[in-house]
């Protein structure tokens, strides 16, 4: 089993063509709904790769927490030990899509900030082998890296913008002793404070005490640091439509083939191939199943 831990969002997208001014409106062209939460994403990609995936979150008691929670369970997740928060709304991420593809996002984390580092029990964790954070949370973190050492589970983290933002003393305590820590070239150079990736990347494989260090690079692909050693593996070319999603979709890749055994370039390669596959579709859940990499792959 794979539990992740982190956001489950209602994601709310509206095409417009214009944005509205003080007390104005104006008519959306388009509406598309769907499940969010880079950690929920992140479960419902394992669940597609074939493995045991588990939720560790929270939700409101409202539809929409019900929603989203039974949208997971249909994609396979196990939610039993998601947390239900009194009082407050689950969280929904309204997203104004402008036709040329720019977005402006709004977010209301809600009850997502109900979970907190007395909820991670061991008792959640039975049968997990490895534990993914999706969060910028690092009280959370830290929790997680003490179940994972106490059960012998491996553990990743994805802390996204927001752990980013705290900057490299934060950011390298949060991480200290991670198997595998995920980042975008963003939020690496923002935590590196570097002007390119490549120093980004040569000064937090020396800062940052962890088993793996993995960045990807948007169209360019991904870069994986891990005993000294640098490796760069090309994206490869597809039509992108929607990248929503993309870094989930890899990393819940790269962590299969990881828990498989595989080498560093194996899940490199692997993880560009499942993300390359999600971009070409709308909606942040639409990574592949295993085969369906499999398949890109030999094609
Ligand atoms: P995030 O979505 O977290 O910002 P990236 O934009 O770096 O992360 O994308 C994650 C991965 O998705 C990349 O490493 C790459 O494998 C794949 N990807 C993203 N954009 C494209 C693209 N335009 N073409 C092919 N692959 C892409």
């Amino acid at each position: 089993i794979v539990a992740s831990i982190g956001n489950l969002n209602f994601d709310i997208y509206l095409k417009v063509s214009e944005l509205p001014g003080p007390d104005e409106n104006v008519e959306a062209l388009d509406l598309y709904t769907g499940g969010g939460g880079s950690a929920a994403n992140f479960a419902v990609a394992i669940a597609k790769m074939g493995l045991s995936a588990r939720f560790i979150g929270a939700v409101g008691e409202d539809p929409l927490g019900e929603i989203s929670l039974r949208e997971l369970r249909a994609e396979g997740v196990d939610v039993s030990f998601v947390k239900r928060v009194r009082g407050v709304r689950s969280g929904v991420v309204v997203v104004l899509v402008h036709p040329d593809g720019v977005k402006r996002m709004v977010s209301y984390r809600g009850a997502n900030l109900g979970l907190t580092p007395a909820d991670l029990t061991v008792d959640k964790f039975a049968g997990v082998k490895h534990i993914h954070l999706a969060t910028g949370r690092t009280e959370l973190i830290l929790k997680a890296k003490e179940i994972a050492r106490e059960i012998g589970a491996s553990i990743s983290v994805d802390g996204g913008t927001a752990l980013a933002r705290k900057g490299l003393e934060i950011v390298r305590a949060a991480v200290e002793g991670v198997d595998v820590v995920f980042m975008n070239h963003v939020e690496a150079q923002l935590v590196a404070n570097a002007g390119d990736h490549k120093s980004a990347v040569e000064k937090l494989a020396r800062e940052l005490k962890v088993g793996e260090l993995v960045v990807t690079l948007g169209p360019i692909g991904a870069v994986a640091f891990k005993n000294g050693r640098l490796l760069h593996v090309d994206a490869f070319k597809v039509n992108a439509v929607d990248t929503t999603g993309a870094g989930d979709c890899f990393a819940a890749a790269y962590i299969t083939m990881y828990l498989r055994g595989r080498d560093l370039y194996e899940r490199l390669l692997f993880a560009n191939a499942a993300a390359a596959i999600k971009v070409t579709r709308p909606s942040a859940r639409a990574s592949p199943r295993y085969d369906e990499v499999v398949a890109f792959l030999e094609s």
